[in-house]
C-alpha cells in the first residue's frame, strides 16, 4: 500500500525521510531484492534516525543488538540522502562484508548506482617504485627472496589495484614485503619518477572522486590525524561519516595517537640506507659498516632489555623498568650510532632524492631515541633515590553507577572524560622475540576526537551493538568525548526462547589456584550434552592451555572425543574454517575470539566464559588510567574497568545467537556475577536470556536441538 501513496505534495527532505522508511516496509524495496528480508521495526527507526542526523550533521550514537541490520540501516539512508559517505570499521570481516555485499544488495534494491572504493593503508600496495629499486641492488639474492620479488614483479605488471592480498604466492609474513611497499617516511611522492602509475595514488584519487569511501579505523584515524603529509585528507570531503563497530575506537585511538618508534624501525632504516647508498653514492661513506653498526646497537638494547628481565611478549611502563641505567646506556649508543649515520647521509646530501629523504627520517629516529634515552636516564635517576611504587588498579571495590541516559536524549560525555589527564601519557616499552617497541600512549583520546569533529559540518554516526552499560553511554562518551544524540534498540532476537544463561551452582573462585581446571570439570557435561558444538572463551592466555589441558583429560577418561581445536595451535583463520567444517567441535580461545566471529546455526550451541574480561591491572596504560583517575578523585572502576569488562563480555556473549533460528546456552563461571555488587550492572548489560542454576536444565536445554 506504501508504494501507491503520492508523496508529490511532500517537501523534497520528507519525500525521502518516507523514501527510506518505506525500504524497510513489508513489500518494500528491500524485501523486495534481499531473499528471506524480515522487516523490522528497530532497522527502520535506526535508519531514520541515522537520516535524521544526516540532514542535521549531527552526531548520532547508536547501539543496536544483534540481528538489527545496522548496515543496511545506515546504508539505505545514507544513499538516499545523497552526498559523499566515508564508511569505516573495526574488522577485515565487516569490511569486506559491506564492500563485497552489503553496498550491492542496497544499491540494487534502491535501484541506485553507487561508485564505491574500498581503500586500504597505503602498505596494503606495492610500490613501483621501490620494487624496481628491489629487483636492481642485487640484496634480495637468497633464491627465497628473489623467487619472490620476481612473482611480485610479474603481478605488478599486470595488476589494476597493486593490491598485495591479491598475490597469493608470497607468504604475508615474507621478508621481500618490507622492500616493494612504502611507508610515509620512505615515498618520495610527487618527486617520485613512479608518480602517475603509483597504486597507492590511485587509489587515494579514486577515493577521493568516489561516492561511497570503506576504509578501516587504523586508516580512518590516520586521516583524521594527518598522518601521512603525502597524502590530502579524506574526511573534511565527505557529508557522512559511519563508524561502525565504534567500540574499537577508544582502543585503537590509544594506540594511534600515541607516539613511538620500534627497533624494527632501526632494522628497516638500515637496510634502505644500505641500498640506496650502494645504489647512488657507493664511494660516499662506508655504507656497510654504518649500517651494520646501526643494527648491531639495536641489538644491544633488546639484549639490555632481556636482562632487565622483559622476555617475548612482555609490556612494561618505563617507570616500573628495572636496570633503567643499563637500557640508557644501550639507548645512548643506538643514538651515536644513528648520529653517524646522519652525518654520512649529510655529506652525501643532493646526490640522490631517495638518500636525501633518508636524512628527515634518521633525525626523526634520532629524535626519538635521545628522548627515551634521557627518559629513561631520569628514571633511573628516580630509582636510585627512592622506590615509589604507584598503587595498582584493584577492580574488587567498585560501586555502581547513578542512574542511566534516558534513551534517544542528547547526551554529553562527563565533565571529564574517564581517561582524561590533560595531555597525560604513559611511556610503555612491548617486547617480541626480537623486537621491542617505545610507546608513549595519551591517557585520552577525546581531544582529538572533539577537534576532528569540530573542523567540518558533516554528519557523525557512531555505531556498534556494544556501546552501553546497563543501558547506559556514559562510557563511551566519556572515551571519545564527543557530544551526542544517542539510540539503543535491543536486539529482534528472543532471548527468553533461543537461549539460556547457565551460571553454575556453585561457581568455581576465580582466585582459586586450579579456576581453570574447575572451569573446565563443570563445562565438560554441558559440552557432552550440547555434542561438542562449543566456544570455550578464556580471559587469558594462560587459562587456554589450562582448560584445554583439563578438556583432554575428560576426553580421555571418558572415552567421549570432540575435535579440540585450540588457540596457539594454528592461526585464527585456519581454526575457525577447521571448527565450521569438523561436525561438533569444541574451540577453547583467548580474547581474539571473542568478537568478529559469525558462526551461524547449530556448529555453535554453546558459549562457555570463564570470567570477567577485566583488563590485566598491571598492563601499563590501565595502571597509568587507573591512576589518573584516582588523582581526579574518581572511580576508575566504575568509570574505566567495569564498562571495558562488560564490553568485551556483551562481545564473547554476542557470539551465540547469531540469528532468529539459533539455539544455544551461554555458561558463564565467575562467581563476582552474583557475589559483588557490580554483578547486578554485568547483568543488566547482557541480553534478556532465561536464566539457570540448574546442571540438568542446562543439558536438558539441547535435549531436541
Ligand atoms: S609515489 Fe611513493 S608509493 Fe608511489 S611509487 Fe613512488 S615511492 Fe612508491
Amino acid at each position: 500500500m506504501a508504494l501507491m501513496r503520492d508523496d508529490s505534495k511532500l517537501d523534497p527532505l520528507e519525500a525521502r525521510r518516507r523514501q527510506v522508511a518505506d525500504a524497510f516496509a513489508p513489500g518494500g524495496a528491500l524485501a523486495r531484492a534481499v531473499a528471506g528480508f524480515v522487516p523490522r521495526s528497530s532497522q527502520r527507526d535506526m535508519a531514520l534516525a541515522v537520516f535524521d542526523a544526516i540532514v542535521e550533521r549531527g552526531t548520532l550514537v547508536a547501539e543496536a543488538g544483534t540481528g538489527t541490520g545496522k548496515t543496511f540501516a545506515y546504508l539505505v539512508p545514507s544513499l538516499l540522502a545523497g552526498g559523499r559517505v566515508l564508511v569505516s570499521v573495526g574488522t577485515k570481516t565487516l569490511q569486506d562484508q559491506i564492500f563485497d555485499k552489503d553496498l550491492r544488495i542496497v544499491s540494487g534494491a534502491l535501484g541506485t548506482q553507487t561508485d564505491a572504493v574500498l581503500l586500504k593503508g597505503r602498505q596494503n600496495y606495492i610500490c613501483l617504485h621501490r620494487l624496481e629499486r628491489a629487483a636492481g641492488d642485487g640484496l634480495h639474492e637468497t633464491r627465497e627472496a628473489a623467487a619472490h620479488l620476481r612473482h611480485i614483479e610479474r603481478f605488478a605488471r599486470a595488476t589494476v589495484s597493486g593490491d598485495r592480498a591479491e598475490v597469493s604466492t608470497v607468504p604475508e609474513a615474507a621478508g621481500i614485503w618490507h622492500a616493494v611497499t612504502s611507508t610515509r617516511d620512505n615515498c618520495l611522492g610527487a618527486d617520485c619518477p613512479r608518480f602517475e602509475p603509483c597504486f597507492v595514488y590511485r587509489a587515494r584519487r579514486r577515493a577521493l572522486a568516489a561516492q561511497v569511501v570503506v576504509v578501516n579505523h587504523h586508516l580512518f584515524l590516520a586521516d583524521m590525524a594527518l598522518r601521512d603529509e603525502h597524502f590530502g585528507e579524506l574526511l573534511p570531503t565527505v557529508d557522512t561519516v559511519v563508524l561502525d563497530e565504534a567500540h574499537h575506537l577508544p582502543r585503537i585511538g590509544n594506540e594511534f595517537f600515541g607516539e613511538g618508534w620500534s627497533l624494527a624501525q632501526v632494522t628497516e632504516l638500515a637496510a634502505d640506507a644500505l641500498a640506496s647508498g650502494l645504489h647512488a653514492a657507493r664511494d660516499g661513506a662506508p655504507w656497510v659498516d654504518l649500517t651494520r653498526s646501526l643494527e648491531h646497537a639495536g641489538r644491544e638494547v633488546r639484549v639490555n632489555l632481556a636482562q632487565a628481565g622483559l622476555a617475548a611478549g612482555s609490556k612494561v611502563a618505563l617507570d616500573r623498568l628495572s636496570e633503567p641505567a643499563a637500557v640508557a646506556d644501550a639507548l645512548a649508543a643506538l643514538q651515536q650510532r644513528a648520529e653517524q649515520l646522519n652525518a654520512a647521509l649529510e655529506q652525501n646530501a643532493g646526490r640522490d632524492p631517495e638518500l636525501d629523504l633518508l636524512v628527515p627520517r634518521v633525525e626523526r629516529l634520532r629524535a626519538q631515541i635521545q628522548d627515551w634515552r634521557q627518559a629513561t636516564a631520569a628514571s633511573a635517576g628516580v630509582a636510585r633515590g627512592q622506590t615509589a611504587k604507584p598503587a595498582s588498579a584493584g577492580v574488587a571495590n567498585g560501586q555502581p553507577p547513578e542512574a542511566g541516559v534516558a534513551r534517544g536524549q542528547t547526551a554529553k560525555p562527563a565533565p571529564a572524560s574517564a581517561g582524561a589527564a590533560g595531555d597525560a601519557v604513559v611511556r610503555w616499552i612491548s617486547t617480541s622475540v626480537s623486537g621491542a617497541q617505545f610507546r608513549a600512549t595519551p591517557l585520552s583520546v577525546s581531544d582529538s576526537f572533539v577537534r576532528a569533529r569540530q573542523r567540518v559540518a558533516q554528519a557523525w554516526i557512531l555505531t556498534s551493538a556494544t556501546l552501553t552499560v546497563a543501558s547506559r553511554f556514559d562510557a563511551f562518551l566519556g572515551e571519545i568525548g564527543l557530544e551526542a544524540t544517542t539510540r539503543r534498540w535491543d536486539s529482534p532476537f528472543d532471548f527468553r526462547q533461543q537461549a539460556l544463561l547457565y551460571l553454575p551452582d556453585p561457581m568455581p573462585s576465580p582466585n582459586s589456584e586450579h579456576f581453570a581446571e574447575d572451569v573446565a570439570d563443570a563445562a565438560w557435561p554441558v559440552i557432552c550434552a550440547s555434542g561438542g558444538r562449543a566456544f570455550v572463551l578464556c580471559a587469558t592466555l594462560k587459562a587456554v592451555a589450562r582448560v584445554a589441558a583439563r578438556l583432554e583429560q575428560h576426553m580421555e577418561r571418558s572415552g567421549t572425543r570432540f575435535p579440540l581445536l585450540i588457540q596457539g595451535r594454528g592461526t585464527r583463520r585456519n581454526l575457525l574454517q577447521t571448527y565450521r567444517n569438523a561436525t561438533g567441535a569444541v574451540l577453547v580461545g583467548s580474547i581474539s575470539f571473542w568478537e568478529g566471529i559469525d558462526v551461524r546455526g547449530e556448529a555453535l550451541s554453546l558459549v562457555v566464559i570463564d570470567k570477567l574480561p577485566f583488563a590485566p591491572p598491571d598492563d601499563p596504560l590501565v595502571e597509568a588510567r587507573v591512576r589518573a583517575l584516582r588523582s581526579q578523585g574518581r572511580n576508575p572502576f566504575v568509570e574505566y574497568q567495569l564498562p571495558q569488562a562488560v564490553t568485551l563480555l556483551k562481545q564473547g556473549a554476542g557470539r551465540l545467537i547469531r540469528d532468529e533460528h539459533d539455539r544455544g546456552v551461554l555458561m558463564i563461571l565467575d562467581g563476582r556475577l552474583l557475589s559483588k555488587s557490580y554483578g547486578r550492572i554485568v547483568m543488566d548489560s547482557l541480553p534478556p536470556f532465561a536464566l539457570t542454576r540448574d546442571e540438568s536444565v542446562a543439558r536438558g536445554f539441547f535435549r531436541g536441538s
